[in-house]
C-alpha cells in the first residue's frame, strides 16, 4: 500500500511541488509513496510544472485507512475531512503548530523558514541524496513563490541559501527573472470569476470557535483590482454566509510596492481594527509592508479572538 503525500486544501505551489519533492526523496529512501493533491492547481503551479516537465499529482480527497505524510500544513481546517481516520507518518511544514492529533509517534520536520521546500532541500542534504536538475528547478520556484522572491518577512537566510543552491543544480542563472515571470502569470486576475479569485489562495482558521477565512492575491500591480472591489466584496459575502464564517478577509498584495490592501467583511469590525491598530474606511485599508498572512495577519487576529 502506497503512502500518500499531500499539501493543504486549495494547494499552492509549495504544497504541490512539496508533495512531489518529498515523495521523490522518500522513494529514494526506500519507501513507497505517491504525491497527491486536495484540489485544483493554480495557473502559477501549472506554469512551474510545465516549465520543468512534471505532471500534476493525482487528485485525492479521501484518506481514511491510508498512511500519509503532510507537507505545508498541519491544521485540521486545511485537511481532508477524514484525516482523523488516516495514519499520519510525518509532517514537513513551516507554519505554526496546528491542531491535528495523531495516535502514533511521527516524524516531524518543522522549521520557521519561508517555504516547505527549503526544509525538503535540507532533508535531501541530511540524507545525502542528489536532487535531479528538473526537480531542483521546481523546488527553487516554490521557494521564490512562498517568499515572494525573498521580499516576504517570512524569508530567512536558509531560504535564500537553499534557493541559490537549487538554482545552481537546475542550471538557472537569473532565478529572480524566472520568479518575476511566475508572478506575472500569478497576476492574471481577469480570466477568473471573482469567487475563484477570493478562493485562489484561501485558508480557514478556527479561532476560539470562530471560522475565519483569509484569502490572498499577490500581484505585480494592484491597479488590476481597481474596478472589481465591489464584486470581490460580493464574492466574499457569499463565502461568509455559506459556511457561517465570522470573518472573511482578502489581502490584495502588491509585490512591487510591498504592502497589502486589506478587504474586510466581519461580524465584528472592531476585532480587525484592534488587531492591526487601524480604522477601516469603506471596509478596507492599505497596510504598508504587510505581505505575509502567516506572520503579519494570523497571529494578530488570534490574539483578538
Ligand atoms: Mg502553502
Ligand atoms: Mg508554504
Ligand atoms: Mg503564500
Amino acid at each position: 500500500m502506497s503512502t500518500y503525500i499531500f499539501g493543504h486544501t486549495t494547494p499552492d505551489s509549495d504544497s504541490i511541488v512539496g508533495a512531489i519533492s518529498l515523495s521523490y526523496l522518500k522513494n529514494k529512501l526506500g519507501e513507497d509513496t505517491v504525491p497527491s493533491r486536495q484540489g485544483e492547481i493554480s495557473a502559477e503551479t501549472t506554469f512551474i510544472l510545465k516549465r520543468f516537465g512534471f505532471e500534476q499529482p493525482m487528485l485525492k480527497t479521501n484518506y481514511a485507512g491510508e498512511n500519509v505524510y503532510l507537507i505545508d500544513f498541519m491544521e485540521s481546517s486545511q485537511s481532508p475531512k477524514d484525516i482523523s481516520d488516516a495514519t499520519i507518518l510525518g509532517i514537513v511544514d513551516h507554519h505554526k503548530l496546528g491542531d491535528l492529533k495523531t495516535n502514533a509517534p511521527l516524524e516531524m520536520w518543522v522549521r520557521p523558514v519561508g517555504c516547505s521546500n527549503t526544509i525538503v532541500k535540507q532533508m535531501f542534504d541530511y540524507y545525502n541524496i542528489e536532487i535531479p536538475k528538473e526537480l531542483a528547478g521546481m523546488m527553487m520556484c516554490a521557494i521564490l513563490s512562498d517568499t515572494v522572491i525573498f521580499k516576504s518577512p517570512t524569508c530567512t537566510k536558509e531560504d535564500t541559501k537553499a534557493c541559490k543552491a537549487l538554482a545552481q543544480i537546475a542550471g538557472i542563472e537569473d532565478y529572480k527573472a524566472l520568479g518575476m515571470e511566475m508572478f506575472i502569470v500569478k497576476s492574471d486576475v481577469l480570466s477568473d470569476t471573482k469567487r475563484a479569485l477570493v478562493l485562489r489562495d484561501f485558508k480557514d482558521f478556527n479561532m476560539n470557535g470562530n471560522k475565519i477565512g483569509v484569502g490572498q492575491l499577490e500581484v505585480v500591480d494592484l491597479s488590476v483590482f481597481d474596478n472589481m472591489k465591489e464584486e470581490l466584496f460580493e464574492a466574499m459575502a457569499e463565502l461568509k454566509a455559506e459556511e457561517s464564517r465570522h470573518t472573511v478577509l482578502l489581502l490584495l498584495t502588491d509585490i512591487m510596492k510591498e504592502g497589502s490592501q486589506l478587504l474586510v467583511l466581519s461580524d465584528d469590525n472592531s476585532k480587525i481594527e484592534n488587531a492591526f491598530n487601524i480604522t477601516l474606511e469603506n471596509k478596507q485599508i492599505w497596510l504598508p509592508k504587510v505581505m505575509s498572512r502567516k506572520k503579519q495577519i494570523i497571529p494578530f487576529l488570534e490574539e483578538q479572538f
